[in-house]
Parts: structure tokens; sequence; C-alpha cells
């Protein structure tokens, strides 16, 4: 792509640790294609025409992360779009107290285990990770995993430093239901791979829904 970045864009994607290499021009298309064309490309952002609402039309912003979120309002979306695309754990985690089941994404998982059990996430203290994968772009093999769960979703609320935290997202299910939604769609190459731990107690996280 040359020069179809402002020197703004090309110095604000500099600061990220991006480059003009990793946007794919989607101004021409819809918001759904070039999503698509942008994953199919390898491309992490998306140059959209402006179209954006309030503060983004008016500042003319045009970066986007393929899910199309402007990342010059909030960088943050490049550390979302960044999960997405980058290796990392995929996670089944379980909770007796709570009698629910939680899919995630991490890079370290004794961090994660712990960090869960500390903030009460999701109401409970009793976190213990189950299973786990190791897979190439985490954060998208997570939400294909979770939307394949069948049982019912639940949403908890928690409090975390005296602040109540956005409503998490947890499936009332068993973790047999878990596992096989997670390792249903594996390729065999990929199964070879894989590292996985299991844990032992598994038998008593098999949690029924309604
Ligand atoms: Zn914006």
């Amino acid at each position: 792509m040359t020069s179809l970045l402002s020197a703004d864009e090309i110095s604000f994607l500099s600061r990220h640790g991006y480059s003009e290499e990793d946007v794919y021009d989607g101004r021409h298309q819809s918001k759904d294609r070039r999503a698509a064309a942008a994953k199919e490309a390898g491309k992490h952002l998306v140059l959209a025409g402006v179209i954006g609402r309030g503060d983004c039309r008016t500042l003319g912003h045009r970066l986007r992360t393929r899910a199309g979120h402007c990342i010059q309002c909030k960088p943050i979306n490049i550390a979302f779009q960044r999960r997405e695309d980058e290796p990392g754990y995929v996670y089944i985690a379980g909770s007796l107290s709570g009698r629910v089941i939680k899919v995630g994404t991490t890079g370290n998982l004794n961090q994660r285990e712990n960090q869960m059990r500390a903030e009460g996430y999701g109401g409970s203290k009793d976190w213990i990770v189950l299973f786990s994968l190791y897979v190439a772009k985490g954060g998208e093999f997570e939400r294909a995993a979770s939307s394949r769960v069948k049982g019912n979703r639940v949403y908890r609320t928690y409090f975390k430093d005296g602040i109540e935290q956005g409503a998490v997202e947890l499936h009332q299910c068993s973790f047999s239901e878990a596992l096989r939604a997670m390792t249903e769609h594996l390729s065999e190459e990929e199964r070879k791979r894989m590292t996985v731990f299991r844990s032992s107690n598994v038998d008593r996280y098999e949690f029924r829904h309604e």
C-alpha cells in the first residue's frame, strides 16, 4: 500500500507497533466483506472510508480493527485484535460453587487461574482450569468454541476492588459438552501439534442445564 495513509495515520500505527503492511484497504467494501477479506489476507487492521459516528467522523478516523472498532479513538482495541490473532491457551475452567463453566483464552494459564480465583471472577473463587489447548489464534478459537457450546449462557457481574465489573459470559453445561465444542473441529494435524492439559477431577464438573 503506497501513500494511502496520512502521515498521522502512519505515525499512529508505528507508535502501536504496526505498519502500513498490516492494514487492509477496505475503503470501498462493506464492513462484513472487508472483515472477511482482511482476515483472508492476514491483515490485522483495516482502512475504512469515513463513515463512523460522532468524534470519529469529525476527526476523520479511518483505521479500524477487522471487527470495525476504531483504534484511533480507543487504542485499547488494538490489544483485543492482537489477542484475537495471537497464539495462546484456550481453556475450559470450572467452578463447583457456581456450577458453571468458562471458556477463555490466555497467554499464561497459571496466572489466569490465580487471577480468576483472587478476583472472584463471575462471582466464584474456586475456579480450576480443567483442560487447555495451545492454538495459533487464541481469541478466534475461543469465540468459535464458545459459540458451539450447547447449554445455557449465564451472565454474572462481580465486584473487583469495590467496583462492579461487566457481566461475564459463562456456560451452564457439563465439562464434556465444553470439551466437545472445543475439540470437535480440530484437524488431524492440529491434534498432533496440540499440547493438552487435562485435570483428573473433570468428573465433578458434569453440570446439567435445564
Ligand atoms: Zn475514532
